[in-house]
């Protein structure tokens, strides 16, 4: 009625509101309204009473049943007579209450959204179908150090660099022209700063469900750090491949179990004889350019490199295209895991393999030629010796035997000299026998004792005969505890004793040789048992002696199954230890 009162409603109004219409006539179905809908909707119909206008509001209305709400759009406009009169308002009631329900959800969505743009590390924005800007997230604000209105449509190019302005606007227009990803790096300034970082932004059209884009949605990530590294690795990457190219040393770059050599520098080819085409073809591989023989060193060093990331320096030798073998000093380095990548270095090795070639055909050959002139000498003066006793003369005698001495000495060094070269061309022989070491240690402490009365020799530990057997060469096995007995006579002068002791176990035997002189600094304790390797010390240096003694002894100890290391303390002795196995197969 044009006063307000209902005085009519559907049945569907009835079915909606599950009431009667004595209930709902008059003002009766305002009591199936939300309490938090009735003022707002009594003054909207007021309000449309007073003014005559078209009546709209949106409220939710109770199913006296169930007692649950659903929303409804309510609608209403006055009937007028010929005299312009309203005579009644006609209303409609429409429930929207899935439209509120999905309306709810996007406003959800849109605040699970805005969340989401508001945590990430980047910049996000959303930009219309025309290109302008319009939203930013709060990162970019502050980063930025502009507001809403400075950055918002284009305003966000002002912080773009200058030399990638051009370059992303041009891009963004084929993006916005094309609806293709969008994917760019440029610089953006740093409000508080005023310098440019790096940022990767790419962006995504969203389209409605007829294809048209409605959107697009984008993001910056910084990318500065990443960019840096990119950078530092493209100039490391830069000095090895002048390191490479170099060709000062040859260098191969080897992938996989295999080692395929997939990279060579002209002077690995220069040296090998092999082409570029051959490391293209991905047909060299190390067990290709590796001699048999030297297989067992390249595996242990393959075992360092992968367990240090690097293997030391070996002498070894490459199989050349043309099938001879070229002596070089190797070095390999891991580069890479997966899949794994090992860089080598060869240095070309055949001029100094030579020079000791040479040299220890030099050593064979002078021992050689000077043992046949001693041994004559040494018969001489014995038969000379001889004769003169005979005749009754001894004046000579004294001087006779210095010479025997001299002669022996010199026989001695003669016979190390030769055992080098021996070892040396790997035809040092061995005869296998029991040796009872106990008594073999005896005789010569014995022999030496007379030799050198300036020290004692004390033995200890000595054992049964029979426990401290084991088989191998009797004189080898002499030479090696009469040089290392020596040696602690000669290197501690001033010394009164030379202690050694025997030790023995299930399956070994240990003899320490124990001095009390000038000692080995630490950092000589492997090299003295190199060849012709002397101890550099000045007081070392005074005393005589050719640096061939521990190299024999320790080949000896080896071809023995045994071990031999050395302690010691700068000026107040050494300890050398030698170790046998007992249970050594004949
Ligand atoms: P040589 O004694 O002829 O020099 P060796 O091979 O027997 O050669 O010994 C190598 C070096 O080791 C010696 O020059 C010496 O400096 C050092 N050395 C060996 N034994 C001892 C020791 N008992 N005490 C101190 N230094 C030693």
């Amino acid at each position: 009625r044009p006063d307000g009162r209902t005085d009519y409603v559907n049945q569907r109004f009835c079915d909606m509101t599950q009431a009667d219409f004595e209930h709902l006539q008059d003002y009766g179905w305002r009591q199936f309204l939300h309490p938090e809908d009735l003022e707002r909707t009594q003054a909207l119909r007021q309000c449309s009473l007073a003014t005559k206008e078209l009546y709209e509001v949106e409220y939710r209305l109770r199913n006296s049943q169930t007692d649950e709400y659903r929303w409804f759009l309510a609608r209403a406009y006055p009937v007028r007579d010929e005299a312009g009169q309203i005579t009644k308002w006609v209303g409609t009631c429409t429930d929207i209450e899935e439209q509120k329900q999905a309306e709810q959800k996007i406003k959800e969505s849109e605040e699970n959204w805005r969340v989401l743009a508001e945590t990430v590390p980047q910049f996000v924005l959303t930009v219309r179908p025309d290109g302008s800007v319009e939203y930013l997230n709060q990162r970019w604000y502050d980063y930025s150090g502009s507001s809403p209105e400075q950055s918002l449509g284009d305003g966000w190019r002002q912080f773009l660099h200058p030399d990638d302005y051009e370059r992303t606007v041009a891009h963004q227009r084929h993006a916005h022209a094309t609806g293709e990803l969008y994917e760019i790096e440029y610089r953006l300034k740093d409000g508080q700063t005023g310098t440019y970082r790096w940022f990767l932004a790419r962006a995504m059209p969203v389209r409605d469900e007829t294809g048209h884009i409605v959107r697009w949605f984008g993001t910056s990530t910084d990318i500065a750090d990443q960019k840096r590294t990119e950078e530092a690795l493209r100039q490391s990457q830069e000095r090895i491949r002048a390191l490479i190219d170099s060709n000062i040393i040859g260098i191969t770059s080897n992938e996989g179990e295999e080692e395929v050599l997939v990279e060579a520098n002209e002077a690995f080819l220069h040296m090998t004889g092999y082409t570029q085409e051959d490391v293209r073809s991905r047909t060299l591989n190390r067990i290709k350019i590796t001699s048999p023989e030297q297989a067992p060193l390249f595996q242990s060093a393959l075992q360092e490199v992968a367990e240090s990331g690097q293997h030391t320096p070996i002498e070894t030798e490459i199989v050349c295209k043309d099938g001879s073998r070229l002596p070089v000093l190797a070095g390999g380095v891991a580069f890479q895991d997966h899949p794994r990548q090992i860089i080598g270095f060869m240095l070309d090795n055949s001029a100094r393999k030579e020079l000791e070639q040479r040299k220890d055909a030099f050593i064979s050959m002078a021992s050689h030629e000077l043992k046949t002139p001693l041994t004559s000498l040494q018969l001489q003066t014995q038969l000379l010796a001889k004769q003169l006793a005979r005749q009754g003369i001894s004046d000579a005698a004294p001087a006779l035997s210095r010479m025997q001495v001299q002669g022996k000495r010199l026989e001695q060094l003669i016979g190390e000299l030769l055992d080098v070269s021996k070892i040396q061309a790997g035809r040092l022989e061995y005869t296998q026998e029991p040796v009872d070491l106990d008594a073999l240690l005896r005789e010569i402490t014995d022999t030496l004792q007379q030799i050198h009365p300036s020290h004692t020799l004390v033995v200890r530990g000595a054992v049964q005969t029979g426990q401290t057997s084991l088989m191998g060469d009797p004189d080898r096995l002499g030479q090696v505890f009469t040089n290392l007995l020596s040696n602690a006579i000669k290197y501690s002068p001033g010394a009164q004793t030379v202690e050694m002791d025997l030790d023995t176990s299930e399956d070994a035997v240990t003899v320490r040789v124990r001095d009390h002189g000038l000692g080995i600094p630490q950092e000589q304790r492997d090299k003295i048992f190199e060849r012709f390797y002397r101890a550099t010390g000045p007081r070392q240096r005074t005393i005589p002696g050719l640096g061939m003694g521990l190299y024999i002894v320790a080949e000896i100890v080896k071809q023995h199954g045994g071990t031999i290391t050395v302690d010691s303390e700068v000026g107040r002795g050494s300890t050398f230890t030698v170790t046998f196995p007992r249970k050594r197969e004949a």
